[in-house]
């Protein structure tokens, strides 16, 4: 069963391997995504957010399956990036914490979807902002990197709190320590991951 984990999981600040292929096992690690996004209300989900160190992400605008389509993208590349523009951002790895982000407006990226095909897509708006945040993710970066630090400041206390919860559930074992962490994620590599 996959989980969303929290920051300063470090996981969150591994860098993603791209995908050798669109299979099954990856279907279904989608599917699970997919549930779960949903059950944390969330637009977007990252490989991961989910302890998973893949080149993947999903998305739906509206976080509902009634309302949106949903997005798959697999090996994505951002090949264009337009404007800037400034907007509020949260982060399921980050419950409760919402702060501004200035990005650019407009991107064009290109992926795999789950049928394996290519797909290019140009984004503005919600969706263009999405693809970025879930972008990021794969080469372990967090909003919170980006924000100004007159707004870094304002989620401080919050920040920490997620630290200090961390270290308790670290300390109670129910999350292993970074030994363990980085193997696993070295694991799963060598099982579905391009590696160099
Ligand atoms: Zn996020």
């Amino acid at each position: 069963m996959l989980e969303v984990v929290r920051y300063p999981h470090p996981t969150l600040r591994h860098k993603s391997k791209p995908l050798r292929r669109v299979d099954g096992e990856v279907e279904k690690i989608v599917a699970e995504m997919f549930d779960l996004m949903y059950r944390e209300n969330g637009v977007g989900l990252a490989a991961n957010q989910v302890d998973l160190p893949y080149r993947l992400f999903i998305i739906n605008l509206e976080a509902d399956p009634q309302k949106a389509e949903e997005f798959v993208f697999i090996n994505p590349v951002i090949a264009r990036r337009g404007g800037a523009v400034e907007a509020e951002e949260g982060c399921l790895s980050f419950p409760d914490i919402f702060a501004p982000v200035k990005r650019p407006a407009k991107v064009a990226v290109s992926a795999y979807n789950l049928s394996g095909e290519e797909v290019e897509y140009q984004l503005d708006g919600l969706f263009a902002r999405a693809v970025q945040h879930e972008y990021d993710h794969l080469d372990g970066v967090v909003f919170i990197d980006r924000l100004s630090s007159a707004a870094l400041f304002s989620v401080k206390e919050a920040l920490t709190d997620l630290e200090l919860e961390f270290q308790g559930r670290r300390q109670r074992g129910s999350i292993p320590g970074d030994d363990r962490i980085f193997a696993r994620l070295a694991e799963l590599e060598s099982l579905r991951a391009i590696c160099d």
